[in-house]
């Protein structure tokens, strides 16, 4: 089979009928098409894709489209939802890409709902600068705080001093919440590391920014996204697909492109290593991930894994 595993609806202009005729263009018999859910999205000036958009679409075309589904975990009946879209058929976790760190409470719930329909989860990380803000009350000795906060130093206290005195001091961290614009989605890897030990059986697909910068051990110095130049020493993204048997990763979207387009020989060899932990998927960018794969001559077996046997196991538990 030959499966696009990261797609969305009405993200990239792309429609139902595109979506149908993407797939027949290019001879891929299905692909996973996916939500995003933020229960504020306004909050953060996001676009949201429901799941009833995800689940029509599935229902048009029942035999090109895999449903996924992955609720806000800050929702308080998010586990509730997953597990009644699941039993309409939803066959993964999926894109969860919140603001919710991975130690929350909340998302383990939502692991917790993961575990008992056994599906595997896809999600996002993206470390995005923190932008604080005023309030329109704010008094004048926040304003200051805050600039303080923001430039961080206060007559010679490094940055990393003053966030360790707001985490600790709760009052502090609260109001600093208040007064956060966009805080990322900051699902980083040593949390990381503590689901992925902490839940064995549920099996992670990785994708985004801060997850594909970390190919190389320069953490994407010269760019997060349109990575570039030869990669000297392999970063967390690989020893995490090592040590991790849960730990799974999508090539798709710009992130995945120029992580695996920067430096040809060694993506031969990465993509070998992982060649059954790796799926091929766009995420509705146009960019030739097919076409980069197949320009590195990894020969017909791999191919084959990357291009839907991977995707297609990994439904199958
Ligand atoms: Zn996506």
């Amino acid at each position: 089979m030959r499966i696009d595993a990261h797609m969305h609806i009405n993200f990239r202009n792309i429609s139902t009928q595109n979506i149908i005729d993407y797939l027949n263009k290019h001879r891929y018999d299905c692909c996973w098409l996916m939500t995003w859910e933020d229960a504020a999205p306004e909050k953060w000036n996001i676009q949201n894709l429901p799941i009833e958009n995800v689940y029509n679409t599935f229902l048009r075309h029942p035999t090109r489209i895999i449903p996924m589904y992955a609720p806000d975990p800050q929702c308080d009946d998010a586990p509730g939802k997953l597990l009644q879209w699941c039993s309409r058929g939803v066959r993964g976790g999926a894109e969860l890409k919140t603001t919710v760190n991975w130690r929350s409470v909340k998302l383990k719930r939502l692991l917790d709902a993961v575990l008992k329909v056994k599906i595997p989860v896809v999600f996002h990380m993206e470390n995005r600068p923190e932008v604080l803000e005023n309030l329109k009350t704010d008094t004048r000795l926040e304003v200051v705080l805050l600039k303080i906060l923001q430039s961080g130093r206060l007559k010679g206290i490094p940055k990393r001093v003053l966030e360790m005195a707001v985490e600790v001091y709760a009052p502090l961290e609260r109001w600093k919440k208040q007064r956060t614009l966009f805080p990322g989605y900051k699902l980083d890897f040593a949390s990381l590391r503590v689901v992925l030990k902490e839940y064995p059986m549920v099996k992670f697909i990785g994708h985004g920014p801060l997850f594909w910068q970390h190919i190389s051990a320069d953490g994407g110095k010269n760019a997060c996204i349109q990575q570039q130049g030869i990669i000297r020493k392999e970063g967390l993204t690989c020893s995490f697909l090592r040590n991790y048997p849960n730990l799974y990763a999508d090539i798709s979207a710009p992130s995945g492109f120029h992580a695996l387009n920067r430096d040809h020989a060694f993506s031969r060899r990465f993509l070998s290593e992982f060649s059954n932990k790796l799926l091929f998927g766009t995420d509705n960018y146009p960019l030739g991930h097919e076409d980069l794969l197949k320009s590195l001559g990894l020969g017909p077996k791999i191919m084959r894994r990357l291009m839907g046997t991977n995707a297609e196991q990994l439904l199958m538990q």
